[in-house]
């Protein structure tokens, strides 16, 4: 089927936007905010730009990583309205691990053949910049090789304090005790005014791109997330998106980016009644995907489902709609499953494999900056 007659009958402004997008224009905002309206016709004619696009960019590879969370620390006193997984010290499930436990955790990873572990927790309190230090320097110690993607823009804002020093003096001090790369979580929605309600405490959208692009300017890739469907709007994403684009225009440090559904209504976030959820069904999380491959196209190459928040089986379907990599292997998700997402911990590479394989694509395992480990 050519172009055109798979743009019959749609209408001639979505058709003019995916044909823009075919011929690699860089779309507007406003343009990424038509497409994250189509239904119908216009929404098979998306997929097909978004499909088409992400295979000429990476044939039909889909990538994985074999890697293993690491949270150790639940305890957190910012209160963000939308968090599940976060406890005052006081309260019987609270935890923070030793250096000697998380140890033993990598040791784990690497028996399983981790080629990366991610490591976050909670803002608490009783920490010292040192801990975090120790911890790179212990994973590092057990293997040089093993890649540390560690600390949230959050925690490294915190740690920044702890040290009394810059955010960029910080980083330097993180990296030279062994962090390669930083999840770029703590985005939610870049939106003072949505952060204003769901996470007040939490550093505001200038404090998390300063962050983000002073880790970019010392040589340290980050990823970048967007958390959707709870109050924020369709023109809410567009701007997130727009502000990762430009950001990454300057920089070129994102590896990815990671779109987040909302998965739960936290009892709290529910009662903020002028700001009712919004949550995202099906095609809205298709869409978004679908666009975030659109809009960042030539700027963020990969586009990354999440299985821990999505399933599996929904996760598959995503990689017809723009998304290129499956994530990772995990090992011990607590985030996700404290918020109320049923998927499992741990997807084996094995059944990453088959997932990709049964989409009729081909599964690759990668390193966490993407390069590439091995074709199944
Ligand atoms: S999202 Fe992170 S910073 Fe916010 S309360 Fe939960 S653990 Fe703490």
């Amino acid at each position: 089927m050519t172009n055109s007659q798979f743009f019959e009958h749609i209408k001639s402004n979505i058709k003019a936007i995916l044909q823009k997008a075919l011929n690699s224009e860089e779309l507007s905002s406003d343009e990424a905010l038509e497409l994250l309206k189509v239904k119908g016709k216009e929404f098979f004619a998306l997929q097909y730009v978004a499909d088409q696009i992400c295979f000429e960019k990476m044939q039909n590879i889909v990538t994985f990583v074999i890697n293993r969370n690491i949270n150790f620390t639940n305890i957190c006193y910012q209160h963000c309205k939308f968090c599940s997984f976060s406890l005052p010290a006081t309260h019987t499930n609270a935890f923070l691990l030793t250096i000697e436990q998380i140890s033993e955790k990598v040791i784990e990873a690497k028996k399983i053949g981790c080629t990366e572990v991610c490591i976050q927790g909670g803002i608490n309190p009783d920490l010292k910049f040192e801990f975090y230090l120790d911890i790179l320097k212990i994973v590092k110690k057990i293997d040089p090789n093993i890649h540390i993607h560690a600390f949230s823009p959050q925690e490294l804002f915190y740690m920044s304090k702890l040290y009394e020093n810059s955010i960029e003096d910080t980083l330097k001090e993180l990296k030279k005790a062994g962090l390669d790369s930083i999840p770029g979580t703590a985005a939610e929605i870049l939106v003072d005014d949505i952060r204003k309600i769901i996470c007040p405490n939490k550093v505001s959208t200038l404090q998390w791109i300063n962050i983000i692009t002073t880790a970019h300017n010392l040589g340290i890739p980050t990823t970048s997330t967007i958390m959707y469907g709870h109050i924020e709007s369709l023109n809410d994403r567009v701007t997130h998106l727009d502000v990762l684009r430009e950001i990454q225009k300057e920089t070129k440090g994102f590896t990815e980016l990671v779109p987040l559904p909302f998965v739960k209504e936290n009892p709290m976030l529910s009662k903020l009644e002028d700001f009712p959820l919004n949550p995202t069904y099906g095609m809205d999380d298709l869409k978004l995907f679908c666009v975030s491959r659109i809009f960042l196209n030539d700027y963020i190459d990969n586009i990354q489902c999440s299985w821990v928040k999505l399933g599996p089986k929904f996760a598959q379907v995503s990689l017809n709609f723009g998304v290129n990599d499956f994530s990772g292997t995990l090992m011990e998700e607590n985030i996700s499953r404290s918020a109320g997402a049923e998927f499992g911990q741990y997807l084996p590479p094995e059944e990453i494999i088959n997932i990709v394989k049964a989409a009729g694509k081909k599964p690759t395992q990668r390193d966490t900056l993407y390069n590439i480990l091995k074709y199944y």
